[in-house]
């Protein structure tokens, strides 16, 4: 059976898949047999109790299984406080540089302030950019510095199937985050878009992930 790669999803782990579960809250609920994310996601501050949360993450993120820092980010369509928002952000790019575990990225128009603050604080950390729904020009900037994108429900809509037909393999993850789809349908939707086998588009994410995930050491 091809091996797929759920990047980011909300959902519990299912056994058609090797999936890293994202946790914004409730961080206790983390079981040691699956993979996660955990980082304080910008619609969800709360200025009364950040503090605490952020110190609930940060333990939590050291755990083996958790393999990265995220979702976090910026979202210029939500209530949070701007300035707040890239506070909390910044915090959790300097962590997920101390404990040297990639970065997941949200981000809704608010581009350019991410790439300022990954440029001024970002030492180590890879960079996913997820659920990318933007401009080919947008994918190629992120591309070339050095991070990488995942797609889900996105492939689905002809702009973005154009621009993924020709991104360079190395650079893409693909993910059911918390749409409907199965990721055995982002996975043939993607194979049949790059016009691939589906063992071919297994094989090259494989690669991805040993390689931003530096998992070929553990
Ligand atoms: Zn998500």
């Amino acid at each position: 059976m091809t091996l797929l790669i759920n990047i980011h999803t909300h959902r519990p782990h299912n056994n058609d898949e090797w999936s890293i579960q994202n946790l914004h809250a409730d961080f206790d609920q983390l079981k040691s047999l699956f993979n996660y994310s955990v980082g304080i996601h910008p619609w969800y501050i709360d200025p009364k109790t950040i503090k605490h949360e952020m110190l609930l993450m940060k333990t939590v993120s050291q755990q083996k299984n958790v393999l990265a820092i995220g979702e976090c980010g910026l979202d210029r369509l939500c209530n949070t406080d701007f300035k707040l928002q890239e506070k909390i952000f910044t915090e959790q790019i300097i962590w997920a540089n101390e404990i040297a575990k990639p970065l997941i990225i949200h981000c809704v128009r608010a581009h350019a302030e991410i790439f300022k603050l990954l440029k001024e604080h970002n030492r180590i950390s890879p960079v996913i950019f997820h659920g990318f729904n933007n401009s080919e020009e947008l994918a190629n900037n992120i591309i070339q510095k050095g991070y990488t994108l995942s797609f889900g429900k996105q492939l689905f809509n002809p702009s973005i199937e154009k621009l993924f037909s020709k991104i360079a393999g190395d650079y893409f993850f693909l993910e059911t985050d918390d749409s409907d789809y199965t990721i055995d349908a982002i996975y043939k939707q993607a194979a049949k878009i790059r016009n691939i086998s589906a063992d071919g588009l297994s094989l090259q994410i494989q690669q991805n992930l040993k390689r931003v995930f530096n998992l070929s050491k553990k």
